[in-house]
């Protein structure tokens, strides 16, 4: 249907003249023509659009502070990006309101194609927490793919007296209303992780906000709060200088960067797990040929070696080929939406 149109449409435009040579010639050749000028209106543009693009820098914007776990694997992969765009994908930190700020921003911006988000569950929990959110997730989008999976980690500062999960329980029923949680933000994985923490030990703590995990780290580092759950693409060199405490991985079965490390179900918080996951967005209307090349770029890095080995390092795993499509990332925010959803609700926060 939308080639007849557009046929339709190429001979209009013409005119006059379409109409005079389509008289002129015999009928087996005004067919062949019109076959070869359907193809051509219908061939040509996005395949122009593919040659020229990327014609110019691409910016990725980053939800969250430089330096922290989804900015590292944003840097990874605007790096790795770059060398098959043959231009350079340039970092963007734009912080605030759990990513959100970042989501409504790339949301508006030109479909071309020269601004991409990258961003995790946050695009999922959004919704629930936010209920003037100024886009859709799944409509105000074209999807690029999944990238990969990343444990978190609950920690405490190095000088809480709890060393061990049942410890820290312990020790934030007797000092209720004293205990601090550091996150990054309603919105944030940091955030999703305490909200399922406080619920499983029934207690609630004091949040402590920062524009990302990178600050909320440092502030832990510095003994100015007391908890955080984070990304090991961020928590591992910490951990292993033993400079945190550590209570427990979030996910569901353990983990090869830290084998000896139960998780946080295994430590009697039944049924925890919380995964994190990157997709790579652009602007909804963005050419489909645009968005290859932007796929196309996505599945060479994840198979580049060298971001296999960055990733494995930091704790994230690389989704399976089918999640790194367009599809695969669609699919997956969806259920992710209805998953957290209920979660959310049923734990009545809200960020307004
Ligand atoms: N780890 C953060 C979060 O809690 C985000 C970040 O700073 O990368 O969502």
């Amino acid at each position: 249907m939308a080639g007849s149109k557009k046929q339709g449409q190429a001979w209009q435009a013409g005119g006059g003249n379409a109409v005079r040579t389509r008289a002129n010639v015999a009928p087996w050749r005004w067919m062949a023509l019109a076959a070869l000028g359907a193809a051509v209106t219908l061939t040509l543009p996005p395949a122009r659009a593919a040659d020229a693009y990327p014609a110019k820098p691409i910016t990725m914007v980053v939800p969250f502070a430089a330096g922290g776990p989804t900015d590292v694997v944003a840097r990874t992969m605007a790096a790795a990006m770059s060398k098959t765009l043959g231009q350079s994908v340039v970092v963007e930190n734009r912080l605030g309101a759990g990513g959100t700020v970042s989501a409504a921003y790339v949301a508006k911006a030109a479909p071309d194609g020269y601004t991409i988000l990258i961003h995790h569950n946050g695009m999922a929990t959004a919704p629930a927490l936010y209920s003037k959110l100024s886009y859709k997730p799944l409509t105000d989008f074209s999807f690029v793919g999944q990238v990969a999976d990343v444990p978190m980690t609950l920690l405490g500062r190095h000088d809480l007296p709890a060393k061990t999960l049942p410890e820290l329980i312990t020790y934030i029923r007797q000092n209720q209303g004293k205990v601090n949680l550091a996150n990054a933000g309603l919105g944030a994985v940091s955030q999703l992780c305490g909200m399922l923490f406080q619920k499983a030990i029934g207690v609630e703590l004091t949040a402590i906000p920062y524009q990302g995990t990178a600050p909320a780290m440092t502030a832990l580092l510095g003994s100015q709060v007391d908890i955080l759950c984070d990304q090991t693409t961020q928590t591992l060199p910490h951990i292993k200088a033993d400079k945190v405490r550590l209570y427990g991985v979030t996910t569901s079965s353990r983990i090869k960067a830290l084998p000896e490390t139960s998780t946080l179900a295994e430590g009697g918080l039944k049924g925890f797990e919380v995964k994190v996951w990157h997709g790579i967005y652009a602007p909804r209307g963005t050419p489909p040929a645009v968005i290859d090349r932007l796929n196309g770029a996505l599945r060479t890095a994840l198979k580049d070696p060298a971001v296999a080995a960055r990733l494995a390092d930091l704790g994230a795993e690389i989704v399976p080929e089918d999640k790194q499509t367009p599809e695969g990332l669609r699919t997956w925010l969806k259920s992710e939406i209805e998953k957290w959803s209920p979660i959310i609700k049923a734990a009545g926060v809200k960020a307004d």
